[in-house]
């Protein structure tokens, strides 16, 4: 029985149990199909994911040593090859976008009615989200009842590669080379190699490398974007390049045996369970990416500035932990999670500016832009969302520079223009007396931005505006 394997946020071998299925039925034909002709929730893959997927479909064909790629609408693609290929079955691994849960549904339809097998697993997620629910019934909208409830859960245990056999498709499919994922001109990626290696080896060494030399001091450092604490495995996660169930059985078992690691890893689990509570949302809320979770926000006066947008874009907004994290953005396609936070809060809270502009910006930007995370992200710093930041916690970013980026090794990084400042005033330079500012070969509003708003005034309208939502509504979206 041959069986197509369709390949889609799952871009590997282990712990893969579409393939595994597929593997145990008979010959597999392994599929890509890039769908640009019913686009997600209206968006294209942003440029960065299109670098990334480029990448991560070379790495995966080299370890089955025959992927299908195909372009168009899967309704019409996967019957047409399963034709072509004498195919009596096709399986993969869930998504949980609305889109791509109305189209599979569809999907799975088309192919029954055909006279196919059709089988779909969870390959994504420690548990479906319809899994885990409260005493109620219903979704859970506060992250920490939701984690405790998730870790009464036993998480399943990986599969291993399985032997599998390619089925003889006869030449059909297109070359990766003719999809044009890459930049060309300019090719802002031209670089990205050196911080990136996309495909399940690469996916394996970072995991590797960060339970040996970074996990221990996690729970601390995390927060330090100067610092290595990270694992920077979240585009790895995003591609499915590796599951979370392979993470969390890795990183349980370095706990088990080391216990000084316990705290740490019961920290890092905690991150990959907003992962899970992100995709719980989305699921339960499909308007999450597009609307605010609690309608009340829908009456906050946003600004539209374009000036103030490219400047935020752009790096250049004088206030130097946010310039130096959209920096680091658009050099290398990521951003530390502290840093995001902040910088989002200044889109949202400084400059007022509607949270889904800066959330289209990093989903075009980020190698990780992944729509259940980037939406809960970008909803919980506006404070629209669920289990949100509190609309009057304002991130002021001076302090937080000095709180997180103690020594200015993240600002002097990504702004070089300001290496040179003493280390006490290298996050808020529009203090600095103009002799020091002299010294250090900075000439505000030429060398380097003058802020673009002032801290205290942009503090106090935001809050402003946040009146109007407190005397709105304030309960969620209905599911
Ligand atoms: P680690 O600290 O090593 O965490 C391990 C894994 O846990 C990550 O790889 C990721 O899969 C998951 N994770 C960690 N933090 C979060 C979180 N807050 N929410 C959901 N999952 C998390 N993450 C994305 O994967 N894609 C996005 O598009 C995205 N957009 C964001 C937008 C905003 C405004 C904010 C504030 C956060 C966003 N995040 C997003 C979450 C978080 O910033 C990244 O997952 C994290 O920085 C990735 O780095 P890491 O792999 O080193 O994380």
């Amino acid at each position: 029985m041959t069986t197509i394997v369709w390949f889609r946020q799952d871009l590997r071998l282990a712990d893969n149990p579409a393939l595994a299925h597929a593997a145990s039925l008979g010959p597999i034909v392994p599929v890509y199909i890039l769908d640009e002709t019913s686009p997600s929730d209206g968006r294209r893959l942003g440029g960065a994911s299109r670098w990334w997927l480029h990448h991560s479909l070379a790495a995966l064909n080299e370890n089955l040593g025959g992927l299908v790629l195909l372009r168009g609408d899967p309704r019409a693609l996967l019957l047409e090859l399963a034709r072509k290929t004498s195919a009596t079955g096709v399986a993969w691994n869930r998504c949980y976008e609305p889109h791509a849960i109305a189209r599979d549904r569809q999907l799975k339809a088309d192919i029954a009615s055909a006279g196919l097998d059709v089988q779909s697993f969870n390959g994504s997620l420690l548990h479906e989200p319809w899994e885990v629910a409260t005493g109620s019934g219903g979704p859970y909208k506060v992250f920490t009842p939701f984690w405790n409830a998730c870790r009464r859960q036993p998480v399943a245990r990986p599969v291993a590669v399985p032997a599998f056999e390619l089925a003889d498709v006869g030449g059909v499919g297109d070359d990766l080379a003719a999809w044009r994922l890459l930049p060309k001109r300019p090719n802002w990626a031209a670089d990205w190699g050196r911080y990136w290696s996309p495909g399940e080896a690469g996916a394996a060494m970072r995991l590797d490398q960060f339970i040996k030399h970074s996990l221990a001091g996690y729970a601390d450092l995390r927060n330090r974007p100067d610092m290595p604490n990270v694992s920077r495995l979240s585009p790895h996660v995003h591609w499915g390049e590796i599951s979370p169930r392979l993470i969390w059985s890795r990183i349980a078992h370095a706990a088990d045996r080391h216990e000084r690691l316990r705290g740490d890893a019961g920290k890092f689990l905690s991150e990959l369970g907003w992962r899970e509570f992100a995709h719980h949302l989305l699921y339960h809320f499909p308007t999450l990416p597009t609307h605010n979770w609690k309608p009340a926000f829908d009456s906050y006066p946003w600004r539209a500035s374009k000036s103030d947008l490219k400047a935020w874009q752009k790096g250049l907004t004088g206030y130097p932990l946010v310039d130096a994290g959209m920096r680091e953005l658009w050099a290398t396609g990521t951003m530390h999670n502290r840093v995001r936070m902040v910088a989002a809060s200044f889109l949202v809270k400084h400059l007022r500016i509607d949270w889904r502009q800066g959330e289209a910006w990093f989903w075009d930007t980020l190698v990780d832009a992944d729509l259940a995370n980037n939406a809960s992200g970008w909803q919980w710093v506006a404070g629209s969302g669920a289990d949100a930041a509190p609309y009057f916690r304002i991130f002021n970013p001076m302090e937080q520079g000095r709180r997180f980026d103690p020594d200015g090794d993240y600002v002097r990084r990504w702004c070089p223009e300001l290496a040179r400042l003493p280390t006490p005033m290298i996050h808020a330079p529009f203090e600095a007396p103009p002799l020091i500012l002299h010294e250090a070969g900075i000439v505000l509003g030429r060398t380097y931005p003058a802020p673009i708003v002032d801290h205290k005034s942009a503090r106090l309208a935001a809050l402003a505006g946040y009146a109007a939502v407190k005397n709105a509504r304030d309960e969620p979206r209905s599911s």
